[in-house]
C-alpha cells in the first residue's frame, strides 16, 4: 500500500518497526538539532531576527497582492514571463505547455517542494519528457521511486548500503560496472551521471526560496550547486513558486536567509545562494533564452483569509520536524503526503482536505517544541488545535470523541462538580498505581495501554496547585 495521509496510524506503526529508518532518525538529534543549537548560541541577535522576520512576513501577507504584482512587473521588465496557476492541474498544464512550445525532450529539476506538491515529475513523464532530479537526495529517491521524507534532507531515511544497491542497479547500463560502497565514491559517481544530464537538458526547473518584489529576482539555496546548473545551462528556465514566497526587498530576503541556513542545517549560510532575474541578456556569459515563473495558489488564498494565515510565513527550514518527537520516531513517509512533521500536519489537511488527512492534526502532543524553534514564530500548536476544532465542528471526529468532549466540557464548566468527580477518582488511581507507578490496562485508554503503561497520577491536582499559588 502506498503511504497515504488517510492511513497515518498504519504508516506510523510500520515506520516504528523499520530498523533502518529508526537508525537514520537518530541522526537528526546529533546533526540538525545540535547544529541549530550551536548557531543559536553563537548569534546573540537570533531572537531579534526572528521577531523582525515575523514582522516582515506578516507585512508581506497583509499586502500580498501588491507585492506579487510588483514582482511580476519586474520579471516582465527583465524579459521573463509570469504565469498564474490556481491549482496543481493548472500549474502542471502551464509547465507542460512551456516544454511543448520549446520542443523540449529533457528536463532537469532542482529540488523544490512545490514541484512535489503539484506532482510535476509524473506529469512531465506522462507527457513524454525525460526528467532527472539533480539534487542528490532527490535523485536517489527518483531511482527508488519514492517521495521525500524530509523537506530539507529528502533521502534521510536511506542508508549508504541501500544507496549503493540503487546506484549499482541503475548505473550499470551507463557503464559504471563497479559497485561503490564509500560515501565519496558514490557522490563522485552521481556527479558524473548528473553532469551529462545537466549538459543535455533542454529545460531547467527550480523552485524558489524567495521571490523578491523589488528586483524581480528568484532566490534559491542549495548545498550542491545543482540549482545554479539547473538555472543557467538549459535554454529554458522554469521557476515554480507558491504565492507566499514573495518578500518585498533584497534586504528582507537577506535577513530571512540568515535564519534559514541556521535553522535548517545549522549552517550560517548554505553553500550556494543563487539569484536569477530573467533570461540571458546581451553580453551575459550564460543563462537561459527563456525565463518563466509559474506562481501557484493551491488553497493559500483560503489560508490567507482564515485564522491559519500564520502558516503562510513558513520558509521551509524543517526545524519544526527536526525537533518534533513524533516525526523523530516515524519519519516523513508516515504522514502520507508531501509535507511531513508539524508544518505538514497543518498544511496537508488544508491542501488535500481534513477528511483525507484528519489524523494529522491529532498526531501531536502539543509539547510546543516546534513553535519554540520556528524561525518565523509560527504558532504551530495553536494552528493544529484550530484544525482539531474545525474537525469537531464539521463532525469529522468519531461520535464517541464528540460525546466525550461534550461531557467533559459540561463538567469542566462546573468547577465544583469537576472537583467532586476528579478528586476521588485521581486519589483512587494514585493509590492503585502507587506500587507499580502505572497501569498496564485501563478502560477507555486501550489505545495508550496497548503499547505502553499509563503512569499513575502523582502529587496534587491542578486545582489544588492553582489554589496553593493564590489563583482565583
Ligand atoms: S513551520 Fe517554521 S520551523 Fe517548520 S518548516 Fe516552516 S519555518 Fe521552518
Amino acid at each position: 500500500m502506498q503511504p497515504s495521509s488517510r492511513h497515518f496510524k498504519i504508516n506510523a506503526e510500520a515506520a516504528l518497526r523499520e530498523p533502518n529508518l529508526q537508525a537514520a532518525l537518530k541522526q537528526l538529534e546529533t546533526g540538525f538539532v545540535a547544529g541549530r543549537r550551536r548557531c543559536y548560541e553563537a548569534l546573540p541577535e537570533f531572537e531579534a531576527l526572528r521577531d523582525k522576520a515575523k514582522e516582515i512576513l506578516d507585512h508581506t501577507l497583509e499586502n500580498l497582492d501588491s507585492y506579487l504584482l510588483e514582482y511580476e512587473a519586474r520579471v516582465i521588465e527583465h524579459g521573463g514571463q509570469v504565469h498564474w496557476a490556481g491549482n496543481p492541474d493548472e500549474a502542471r498544464e502551464i509547465v507542460l505547455q512551456i516544454c511543448r512550445d520549446a520542443e523540449a525532450k529533457t528536463v532537469i529539476r532542482g529540488k523544490s517542494m512545490i514541484g512535489e506538491e503539484i506532482g510535476i515529475n509524473d506529469a512531465l513523464e506522462a507527457g513524454g519528457f525525460e526528467v532527472t532530479e539533480s539534487d542528490l537526495g532527490e535523485y536517489i529517491l527518483q531511482l527508488a521511486k519514492e517521495g521525500p521524507s524530509h523537506i530539507v534532507a529528502p533521502a534521510i531515511h536511506k542508508t549508504k548500503d541501500e544507496i549503493s544497491d540503487l546506484f549499482f542497479e541503475h548505473h550499470r547500463a551507463l557503464g559504471f560496472d563497479q559497485r561503490q560502497t564509500e560515501r565519496s565514491a558514490l557522490v563522485a559517481e552521481a556527479r558524473q551521471v548528473l553532469r551529462e544530464k545537466f549538459l543535455g537538458a533542454d529545460v531547467g526547473m527550480t523552485g524558489a526560496n524567495f521571490l523578491i518584489a523589488e528586483t524581480g529576482s528568484n532566490v534559491i539555496v542549495t548545498n550542491e550547486g545543482n540549482g545554479d546548473l539547473s538555472s543557467t545551462l538549459p535554454r529554458v528556465q522554469i521557476v515554480t513558486a507558491a504565492i507566499d514566497k514573495v518578500v518585498p526587498t533584497l534586504e528582507d530576503a537577506s535577513l530571512l536567509l540568515r535564519l534559514l541556513g541556521r535553522s535548517a542545517t545549522g549552517q550560517e549560510i548554505t553553500a550556494y545562494t543563487t539569484f536569477t532575474s530573467g533570461p540571458r541578456r546581451e553580453g551575459d556569459a550564460d543563462g537561459p533564452e527563456q525565463y518563466h515563473v509559474v506562481i501557484i495558489d493551491n488553497h493559500r488564498s483560503e489560508m490567507l483569509g482564515s485564522e491559519l494565515r500564520p502558516m503562510l510565513r513558513c520558509i521551509r527550514c524543517g526545524a519544526c520536524m527536526n525537533h518534533c518527537p513524533v516525526y523523530g520516531r516515524i519519519g516523513g513517509h508516515a504522514y502520507g503526503w508531501v509535507y511531513p512533521g508539524p508544518m505538514g500536519s497543518v498544511l496537508t489537511p488544508l491542501m488535500i482536505g481534513l477528511d483525507e488527512a484528519g489524523h494529522l492534526p491529532n498526531a501531536c502532543t502539543l509539547n510546543g517544541r516546534c513553535e519554540t524553534v520556528c524561525p518565523v514564530k509560527i504558532p504551530l500548536p495553536r494552528l493544529l488545535r484550530s484544525l482539531r476544532s474545525r474537525q469537531h465542528l464539521q463532525r469529522q471526529n468519531s461520535a464517541f470523541a464528540r460525546f466525550a468532549l461534550a461531557l467533559w466540557a459540561w463538567v469542566a464548566l462546573r468547577p465544583r462538580l469537576y472537583q467532586l468527580l476528579t478528586r476521588p477518582t485521581m486519589s483512587l488511581l494514585a493509590l492503585l498505581g502507587a506500587r507499580s507507578g502505572g497501569f498496564r490496562r485501563m478502560p477507555l485508554a486501550s489505545g495508550w495501554t496497548r503499547v505502553r503503561d499509563l503512569p499513575a497520577p502523582q502529587g496534587s491536582t491542578f486545582q489544588a496547585l492553582w489554589r496553593k499559588r493564590g489563583g482565583q
